[in-house]
């Protein structure tokens, strides 16, 4: 008997076939997932475009209570969905909590939204009317990190323009994504809302076939090349949210004692699997030594087990590719120079632990600051000069977020400013809320989610040019 079931038409779909879904905590395999057969994807996608058809004409009152109903789901069973949470993805019990706090925040917030149709012009010669139109069905493709949260994100924006969902969690942590969609079919019409889950192709599946007209993904630089390619073909509309390699830049006013716990959780939340969490750190030469000492002392202080475990500060990093890919660039930077001031090796112990890692002693040149390494090591960069931080910063090809820190608000705005980011924090950072768009820069994506521009991201404006009556 399999617990974990895919939701097709607002059923339990049958499992034809299953992959094994592993506990990070231990490398060990404690649950089976459905396969999604190509039959199976079909049948989920003629359900959500038959939903659709009644869906787009429900009036905007059913679909807001729809996004409250899922709200008081994930209240009902926030308990349940943590659990789940932590024994796939790795996180802290507690991170896990605030993960269901911030998927009910963003259906909140999309329940109350207001977006009313714009009006142009209202005059004797014409009443010109913008109106929203929705999409159709939306493939929605998340990662592994935050499940729940990514499918908020989606999920709610695109119910409330008028669309149906088919959506597919990453195959590393499938289990609390398909006992939502369990859950959610209780509280909408059959169709509205599908979850299916499966191994890879699955993703390119979706992509390919001919019903969603819009996909949102989020995930990796690399498969969103694939999916913007595969969305061309048909001329899909895409959101693409993607990696990031995000700076905090400390102006020389800052002071590294005061910042240095929130500059910590800036990086490492969630183990640093964020793709807008902290991934380097520009320090100023004057109080370097300070910063790097600040952050080890505090790294080195903090607990490292199973997310399940009481007292748990970091768990383990999700999967095995990306264990191992930590454990590559901080061996790469170790041998060409840097220093490990905390940290900069794998526990010994079962499971994908890394101790929280400090480097000092390096420069843009080493892989570890240039390419995005998604995990619980943050290198800092001494540096002499703000503006030519700022222009190494730019040469990137990631702009997803950055922030900057000082105790100077003008300052800081300037160089903020200059950063070229979607998102861009002043003294914080992972400050995000449901009200903001968020989005990135150059390789960091395409369009946004969040606000009411990314609700806009899910519908196609119609205009409405009335002339005087014939
Ligand atoms: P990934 O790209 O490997 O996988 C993401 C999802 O895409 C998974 O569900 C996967 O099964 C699916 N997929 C794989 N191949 C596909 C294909 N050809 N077509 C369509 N879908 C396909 O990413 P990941 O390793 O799961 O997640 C980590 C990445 O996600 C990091 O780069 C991180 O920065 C990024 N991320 C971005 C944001 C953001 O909002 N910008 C948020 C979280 C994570």
């Amino acid at each position: 008997m399999n617990d974990y079931v895919m939701t097709i038409d607002g059923r339990p779909a049958e499992t034809a076939g299953t992959f094994d879904v592993l506990d990070p905590a231990t490398g060990e395999v404690f649950a089976q997932a459905p396969n999604c057969t190509p039959a199976q994807l079909d049948a989920a996608m003629e359900a959500a475009e038959r939903a659709w058809a009644r869906w787009r004409r429900e009036g905007l009152s059913v679909r807001r209570k729809a996004l409250l109903d899922a709200r008081r789901i994930l209240d009902d069973h926030a308990g349940e969905l943590a659990e789940l949470l932590t024994r796939e993805q790795g996180k802290p019990a507690r991170e896990a909590a605030e993960e269901i706090t911030d998927a009910q925040a963003w259906f909140t917030y999309y329940a109350e939204v207001e977006d009313p149709p714009q009006i142009l012009q209202d005059d004797d010669s014409a009443r010109v009317e913008i109106v929203r139109k929705p999409l159709g069905v939306v493939a929605a493709i998340t990662p592994w990190n935050y499940p729940l949260t990514l499918a908020s994100w989606k999920l709610a924006p695109a119910l409330l323009a008028g669309n149906t969902v088919v959506l597919k969690p990453s195959p590393y942590t499938p289990l609390a994504t398909l006992r939502f969609g369990r859950l959610l079919s209780d509280a909408l019409p059959p169709g509205v809302v599908n979850v299916v889950s499966g191994k890879d192709p699955l993703g390119a599946w979706m992509t390919a076939h001919p019903v969603p007209r819009k996909i949102s993904f989020t995930g990796s630089v690399a498969t969103g090349k694939l999916v913007a390619a595969a969305a061309a073909a048909d001329l899909k509309r895409t959101t693409l949210e993607l990696g990031g390699n995000d700076p905090a830049i400390l102006l020389d006013d800052a002071d590294p004692v005061r910042i240095t716990e929130k500059l910590f959780w800036s990086a490492f939340e969630n183990n640093g699997q964020v793709c807008s969490a902290v991934k380097r750190v520009y320090a100023p030469a004057s109080r370097y030594d300070d910063v790097v000492e600040s952050l080890a002392a505090f790294a080195g202080s903090r607990v490292v087990g199973p997310g399940a475990a009481a007292g748990t500060d970091l768990g383990p990093l999700n999967n095995e590719p990306q264990f191992t890919r930590v454990r590559e660039l901080v061996g790469d930077a170790l041998t060409k120079g840097a220093r490990a001031a905390s940290g900069g090796t794998a526990l010994e112990r079962p499971g994908y632990f890394f101790a929280p890692t400090i480097l000092a002693d390096l420069d843009d040149g080493f892989r570890v600051v240039g390419e995005e390494q998604f995990g619980p090591v943050l290198p800092v960069v001494r540096y002499e000069d703000v503006d030519e931080v700022v222009r190494q910063v730019n040469a990137s090809r990631y702009g997803l977020t950055g922030s900057v820190w000082s105790g100077d608000p003008d300052r800081a705005d300037r160089v903020a400013r200059e950063l070229d980011a979607g998102t861009v924090f002043v003294n914080t950072h992972l400050a995000l809320q449901p009200n903001q768009p968020f989005g990135g820069a150059k390789w960091s994506g395409i369009g946004v989610e969040n606000g009411i521009a990314g609700l806009h991201g899910f519908s196609e404006p119609q205009v409405i040019h009335r002339a005087p009556g014939a």
